[in-house]
């Protein structure tokens, strides 16, 4: 499943969002092969279509797509310095597919900054140079033995020429992912080496109630971290919203002038970041939501209900949600002659509704 680490300062409400993200794990009885950790929290991806599909196909069940929160805590300035960041700290945030960093742009005099003051800038940079320097030392172990076998193997030639660019971006002071193709660095095989920079970034800005309409503000704190995603949200407010009905939660954000609650868009969000889309079926058991990589054929989609799908698989037979909300019934659809039985090239589209024909 998919998994982003949260990471961030000590008192910027790591904690407060982290409660709220697991009182949302309710939602993972409905997944009987989900194993819920403490430190793990699970967020369904929003999707109004579900309910919709529900409805047509007469669904006993709704299961959305689901990402999971992981909280790396642990992160402090100068972690990196002396006993190093910490085992747990690194074997936790190796397993991430993404990094998910919590800065505090609430001013509150009750809650002592870490650094004396708050500053979002500083906060990031601190959590960068830490992780930066991580990956230094991961470097310096790295590349004296990659130096050792490029003189046995050929083929090792390429991979510490990568590590040598990596060296060099950070130690510019930036971040792979940051750095992104300008930096010359091959990501996947600077991850491949273990080095977490190259892992995409998130940054959530946990504001004051009265920071949740302020667009300039959104727009500043944007700019800070562009073209990496941000997500503004109110962490005491999430923590609220967790123990209201769908009715006050909406009423609730409608007057902070939001439309959807942080953690949804926190949701959302990581979709994007890491290229993932979701495929939809139907039937009156459930209708369900499955995600998959941005381009994927349909054996390769089939292959997240089971492996038998993509192994034995033959045909999809697909329609689009548009034409299904639209028309109302699967036989309309088919009437209509906007049914589609795709082939094993066929590149999945979003809001693909999806019955798999296949051998066993
Ligand atoms: P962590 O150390 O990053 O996990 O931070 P916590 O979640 O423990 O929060 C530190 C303190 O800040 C606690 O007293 C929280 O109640 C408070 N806090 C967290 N989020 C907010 C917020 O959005 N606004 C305000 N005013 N206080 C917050």
């Amino acid at each position: 499943a998919l998994t982003i680490g949260i990471v961030g300062l000590p008192n910027v409400g790591k904690s407060t969002m982290f409660n709220a993200l697991t009182k949302n794990n309710v939602l993972a009885a409905n997944y009987p092969f989900a194993t819920i950790e403490p430190n793990v929290g699970v967020v369904p991806l929003p999707d109004a279509r579900l309910s919709r599909l529900a409805e047509i196909f007469g669904s006993e069940k709704i299961l959305p797509a689901t990402v999971s929160f992981v909280d790396i805590a642990g992160i402090v300035r100068g972690a990196s310095e002396g006993e190093g960041l910490g085992n747990k700290f690194l074997a936790n945030i190796r397993e991430a597919d993404a990094i998910c960093q919590v800065v505090r742009a609430f001013e509150d005099g009750d809650v002592v900054h870490v650094d004396g003051k708050v500053s979002p800038e500083s906060d990031i940079e601190t959590i960068h140079t830490e992780l930066i320097l991580a990956d230094l030392q991961t470097l310096e172990k790295a590349v004296p033995r990659l130096e050792k076998e490029a003189r046995i193997k050929k083929d090792v030639a390429p991979v510490l020429a990568n590590a040598l660019a990596a060296q060099k971006v950070l130690e510019e002071g930036k971040t792979l992912y940051a750095a992104g193709s300008a930096g010359g660095v091959d990501l996947a095989e600077a991850k491949a080496l273990g080095l977490l920079t190259t892992k995409p970034f998130i940054y959530v800005f946990n504001l004051d109630e009265d920071q949740l309409a302020d667009a300039s503000l959104h727009g500043r704190l944007a700019e800070l971290v562009a073209p990496a995603d941000a997500v503004f949200l109110n962490a005491k407010l999430e923590m609220d919203l967790m123990d209201m009905s769908p009715e006050d939660q909406r009423e609730m954000l409608e007057g902070f002038g939001a439309s959807e609650s942080g953690l949804d868009q926190l949701a959302r969000t990581g979709f994007h970041t890491l290229g993932l889309q979701t495929y939809l079926t139907a039937g009156p058991k459930e209708s369900r939501a499955w995600t998959i990589r941005q381009g994927w054929t349909a054996p390769q989609a089939a292959g997240v209900i089971h492996t038998d799908f993509e192994k034995g698989f033959i045909k999809a037979e697909v329609v689009s949600f548009t034409d299904l909300d639209e028309l109302g019934s699967m036989a309309a659809v088919k009437a209509a002659g906007k049914a589609r039985l795709e082939g094993k090239d066929y590149v999945m589209a979003d809001g693909d509704v999806v019955e798999f024909r296949f051998n066993v």
